[in-house]
């Protein structure tokens, strides 16, 4: 099992790790900051410098088949490094903010959009969801200004967790059917913009809403007979 630092703070951009263990599927830390892909978020990608000078570049970062240990996958031919060696890992912090951004403008599209998200997927400063949002008219100026006067809030994001009784005793909170949020564990961790939105999720978050800067709704596609695509991008890089 991994440490998942990330889960506590989505803004390390480094740490020291220890080499676990190193297979075919990819390298294993004691902890890390790498995102693994997973709830529409891909995984991230970056470095890891080793105590001699080497660079192993990571392409990208999977769960293993426990869903605990998390895997930093190596381009091809890099040599794996030995268990127990001592690594600076490194993600590529410019595309995991995008991403941060566009996550967390999501979360706000479905206050914007109040109705059961059936897929969903985050992208480097862009994003989609998909939702039932049955004969409703769906106007994409209208839904920017919503959005965006959302993100003009400033609002805090934070995450607290909750047990698998408590999510159970409160359904209303899974908004995404798609996705169920991992039970099992006996522990679910929330998100909640205040005054905007409160979800199980697992994903990496921007501190405040002001973060994600102004978005644009780029297209809005017809799926289904009551499902529609809402796509959208941040038009600005944050800050
Ligand atoms: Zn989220």
């Amino acid at each position: 099992m991994t440490d998942p630092l990330f889960r506590e703070d989505a803004y390390l951009q480094e740490v020291a790790a220890t080499v676990v263990a190193a297979d075919a599927g990819g390298l294993v830390l004691d902890r890390t900051i790498f995102y693994p892909q997973g709830g529409g978020q891909p995984g991230d990608r970056g470095e890891l410098l080793l105590e001699d000078g080497t660079r192993l570049a990571i392409v990208n970062t999977t769960y293993g088949a426990d869903r605990k240990t998390i895997l930093h996958v190596m381009g091809d031919g890099a040599a794996n490094p030995l268990a127990g060696a001592r690594v600076l890992a490194r993600i590529d912090w410019d595309l995991r903010l995008k991403r941060m951004r566009a996550h967390t403008a999501l979360h706000l599209l479905t206050a914007v959009l109040p109705y059961p998200v059936t897929g969903g997927a985050v992208g480097d400063g862009e994003g989609r969801l998909d939702f039932d949002s049955g004969e409703v008219a769906l106007d994409k100026a209208d839904i920017a200004e919503r959005l965006n006067a959302l993100i003009a809030k400033d609002a805090a994001v934070t995450t607290r967790w909750i047990s698998d009784e408590e999510l159970a005793a409160n359904p209303g909170l899974v908004k995404t059917m798609s996705v169920k949020p991992p039970t099992g564990t006996g522990r679910v961790r929330l998100v909640e913009i205040e005054g905007i939105d409160l979800q199980p999720c697992g994903g990496t978050h921007v501190r405040r809403t002001g973060e994600i800067g102004e978005a644009t709704v780029t297209g809005i596609e017809k799926k289904g007979r009551i499902n529609r695509r809402v796509r959208i991008a941040l038009s600005r890089s944050a800050g």
